[in-house]
């Protein structure tokens, strides 16, 4: 295998030096769907020696159309997709080592998870996740490549904690719950998301081999179906920022948590990060290409396989069917989406 990194070392880019740097470098994949299955695989096929991956999903048959890491065994037998990624991962490379969570990442464990680590890369489908790993990483000073796809649509921004504005200077806040459509309400094609991994993962290679002059220094945005590609200039960390400007981690604290389980009732309360007033007519409209919907205005029910989401006017909603925290978050983050 003595020739495994010999293209990438012949790149001038990279080079021995580079590649020595990679073989020592340690990064967390926050999600591992279809970006992090496309960013799992990149940085294991270019050596970089330690992955840790962390998601709290199982493979299901939806997924095969563009999260490239699991296979239609993984899908019948309901595999984790950490684990189903780190056996595929030490086929792709077994020199390297692969460190894989089934993990609802919170405020309780991400910052053991993104400390010590040289880079996090988001492979995250919602906001909550990302203002949360944004905290961590400014906190500890971990640089991190946030990376978001939906529908023909992708947008990604590198961060360079108290160097480059920090993801809250440019959106301060998360967009509200249910505002936006999500992958499981609208769709996704896969191009777009070998798009924005590939822009995320050359941005890893680069802070990772210490290139940082060659970083792209603004938010991208892609839409391959509409044919649009934007750069909007991101600078330096925005004066006043709550997050890289006064040191306030607001999610790292369990009162930013939005989760709470509801004793006895097989269900899981999921609260909004901030206060909203949800539209229920254009939100069921998304919904009912994803299940049955009916609602009035104090309150929208849908339901979903053996799980049944109520969710009031200001998106609080009480996700019926687990007791699990990590599901009822998952499918809040999936039908709801913030
Ligand atoms: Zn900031």
């Amino acid at each position: 295998m003595e020739d495994r990194y010999s293209r990438q070392i012949l790149f001038s880019g990279i080079g021995a030096e580079g590649q020595q740097r990679l073989l020592a470098a340690r990064v967390l994949i926050v999600g591992c769907g279809a970006l992090g299955s496309a960013h799992a695989e990149s940085l294991a096929r270019a050596g970089v020696g330690h992955l840790r991956i962390v998601d709290r999903d199982f493979v299901e048959p939806s997924n095969l159309q563009r999260q490239t890491m699991f296979t239609e065994s993984d899908a019948e037998q309901r595999l984790p997709k950490a684990i189903a990624a780190a056996n595929h991962l030490r086929q792709i490379n077994s020199q390297i080592e692969i460190e894989p969570h089934i993990l609802d990442i919170n405020y309780s464990n991400v910052e053991r998870l993104v400390e010590g680590c040289d880079v996090v890369i988001d492979g995250t489908d919602n906001f909550a996740t990302r203002y949360l790993v944004n905290d961590a990483s400014v906190k500890h000073n971990v640089n991190w490549i946030y990376g978001a796809a939906v529908g023909s649509y992708g947008v990604t921004m590198t961060i360079r904690p108290h160097q480059t504005a920090c993801l809250r200077c440019i959106f301060e806040e998360a967009p509200p719950a249910a505002s936006a459509p999500t992958c499981d309400t609208s769709g996704v094609i896969m191009p777009i998301i070998n798009i924005v991994s590939a822009v995320q993962v050359s941005e890893a290679l680069k802070l990772l081999t210490g290139r940082l002059d060659d970083l792209h220094g603004s938010l991208m945005q892609f839409d391959v179906w509409r044919n649009e590609w934007r750069r909007i200039g991101t600078g330096a960390p925005r004066p006043g920022c709550k997050t890289c400007g006064a040191g306030i981690y607001e999610t790292l604290s369990h009162a930013g948590d939005a989760a709470a389980v509801l004793c006895g009732r097989d269900a899981i309360q999921i609260s909004p990060p901030q206060p909203t007033r949800i539209n229920f007519s254009s939100l069921a409209e998304r919904l009912r290409r994803a299940g049955e919907v009916k609602f009035n205005e104090y309150l929208l029910r849908f339901k979903t396989g053996n799980f049944e989401l109520t969710v009031f006017p200001d998106a609080r909603s009480i996700i019926r069917g687990t007791d699990e925290i990590a599901t009822a978050r998952s499918l809040y983050a999936k039908y709801i989406g913030n």
